[in-house]
Order: C-alpha cells, then sequence, then structure tokens
C-alpha cells in the first residue's frame, strides 16, 4: 500500500512530479501531518455510513483518508492544475468523485439532490482555504442545505470567534450567526507546523452540528441578521448609539426605537457584547412589532 499523502515525503514526491508550486492567493496550505487527519476523522465522527462533501481537496491529504472512511465523497476544486495530479493520487478509490469548480459558484442543493440520499447522513469536511472561510460557512448555512454537520479547518482566531461567548472580544454577529444555527465547539488546535507551506498562524478543527431548529425563535430572520450587524459597528459604544445612526434618525423614530427596546427588556445603555442570542431576538421581535 502506498504512504499516505499528508507526509512531507509524500508531498514533496507528487509536487516534485507534477513541478507543482503552491498559489497563495488560493489559499493552498497543504497538510503534512497525517495524526491530524485521524483525530479530525474522529472529531467528525466519518463512518461507512457517512457521505460528504470535501471544499479543496488540493493534492488529496484529507481526500484519501476520506475515501477511506467514508460511504461517497465529493469533492470540488478551483485549480485546475490540481485535477490531474488528483486523478492519480485517489485512483485507488472508486467511491471519490472531484469536480473542477469555485465552491462558491457550485449550486449545491441540485448536487446534493442528484448525488446523495437525503436520509443518509452527509457532512461538509475540509481543510479551508482561509480567503474565503466565512464566506463558504455563511453560504452553506444560510441557504438551508440537507447537511447534518461540518468538521472544517479554519484560522484559530475565526473558529475562536464562532464559538465565543458573550462578554468577550471575540463574541460577535458572526457568533451569533453560527450558533442561530448549529452547535458549535473546537475540536482541537493545529500547529502551523504541519503545513507546507507553513501559514503565519495556527488552525482549528471547528465541528458544527445543526440543530434542528434554531436556537432562538426569531421572526423576521431578514431583521434579525442585520439588526445584529448594526449593532456591532462600534463594539465600544453603547447599543443605542449604534442602533438610533440605521434605525432612528427622527424624534419620532427614536420614540418608538426607545419602546422597542423597553418592550424587549434591554437596557439603551448596554453594549452590543453583553447581549446574549436570545436578548438579540427578543430586540429583533419586539423590533419588528413596532415596525422599527
Ligand atoms: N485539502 C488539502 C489539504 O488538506 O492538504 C488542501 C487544503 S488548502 C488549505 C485549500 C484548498 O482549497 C486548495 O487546494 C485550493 O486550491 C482550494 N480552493 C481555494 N479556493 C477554492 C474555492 N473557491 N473553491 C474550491 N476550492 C478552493
Amino acid at each position: 500500500t502506498q504512504k499516505d499523502i499528508a507526509t512531507p515525503r509524500r508531498t514533496k514526491e507528487i509536487m516534485d512530479k507534477y513541478g507543482l508550486s503552491v498559489k497563495k492567493s488560493l489559499g493552498q496550505n497543504f497538510l503534512i501531518e497525517p495524526n491530524i487527519l485521524t483525530k479530525m476523522l474522529e472529531s467528525a465522527g466519518v463512518d461507512k455510513e457517512t457521505n460528504v462533501i470535501e471544499i479543496g481537496p488540493g493534492i488529496g491529504a484529507l481526500t484519501e483518508r476520506l475515501a477511506r472512511a467514508a460511504k461517497e465523497v465529493l469533492a470540488f476544486e478551483i485549480d485546475g492544475r490540481l485535477i490531474p495530479i488528483l486523478d492519480e493520487t485517489l485512483a485507488p478509490y472508486n467511491n471519490v468523485e472531484v469536480v473542477h469548480s469555485d465552491i462558491l459558484d457550485v449550486d449545491l442543493r441540485t448536487v446534493i439532490s442528484e448525488k446523495f440520499n437525503i436520509d443518509e447522513r452527509l457532512l461538509v469536511v475540509a481543510n479551508l482555504p482561509y480567503y474565503i472561510t466565512t464566506p463558504i460557512i455563511m453560504n452553506l448555512l444560510e441557504s438551508q442545505l440537507p447537511i447534518d454537520g461540518f468538521a472544517m479547518m479554519m484560522q484559530k482566531e475565526v473558529a475562536q470567534r464562532m464559538t465565543a461567548e458573550p462578554n468577550t472580544k471575540a463574541y460577535g454577529s458572526l457568533t451569533i450567526a453560527i450558533q442561530y444555527w448549529c452547535e458549535a465547539r473546537i475540536g482541537f488546535i493545529v500547529p502551523k507546523t504541519v503545513f507546507n507551506p507553513q501559514p503565519r498562524i495556527d488552525s482549528a478543527i471547528l465541528i458544527l452540528e445543526r440543530r434542528e431548529k434554531p436556537l432562538v425563535d426569531v421572526t423576521d430572520e431578514s431583521h434579525f441578521f442585520p439588526l445584529i450587524r448594526h449593532s456591532f459597528v462600534q463594539r465600544r459604544k453603547t447599543l443605542w448609539n449604534n442602533l438610533t445612526k440605521v434605525y432612528a434618525t427622527t424624534p419620532e423614530a427614536k420614540k418608538t426605537l426607545r419602546e422597542a427596546l423597553e418592550d424587549a427588556g434591554i437596557e439603551p445603555s448596554r453594549r452590543a457584547e453583553s447581549l446574549s442570542i436570545d436578548d438579540f431576538a427578543r430586540l429583533s421581535n419586539s423590533m419588528v412589532a413596532f415596525n422599527v
């Protein structure tokens, strides 16, 4: 049997053979430590009953491990130079399909319904290209796809924001957007030394499990999410300060906003970072009821 791709030696062999130089602009940092992948698949709970979508297979380090551990694997890679390489490195596996595409351009709803049985568990597992971590995740969550969970490697700092508690510096609109749909936890920290080339900062495995229903009851999501973003625009300022700029520029509007805050039981002098997700849900629902 062949050596794992996720080793310094085999990665170098493959890159030399194809004369491949990494594209920094595509966030190409290849994993060269197989134990990290063992732990990652364990944290994600990948088994032979699990189908997997992978984003950015690179030269196949994670993909081959998924092929061995999972049922079917569907991987999307933007860099055309990697497609012939993956053809070769993944040749031993008949349960892997690689598609040459930007993940942000893929109509995942159609792809999933054509490729997978929706009664079966479906996970997204990826060592993400860091330059588009947040857009990828928000896209996957907002589109309400039939995905049961996510195990994704990303910058440590972003994973910490997604799992933050109120009254911390890391807590913000991203925290709330993620936790609204998912239970989020950090699986483990990944040192920057296990990549080639080595990134500047450490990474973390973020585990997301989709909730059966959102964490809080929100009457209008198209009001809730912008409200949260506006509340955090200037973190050090009060809620009142941030909200009046957007929602209440006239004296009458200010009066109504004050009533909505009172209805929700939120002091206008508080800062956004002190509000729980439940506080934001109550506030949004009151504002909707008061037409703010
Ligand atoms: N999975 C490999 C590993 O763990 O060694 C490579 C991970 S590397 C951090 C990120 C990969 O995502 C690269 O192969 C890169 O070309 C690919 N990528 C970057 N942007 C992408 C996009 N928009 N859609 C799909 N793949 C993308």
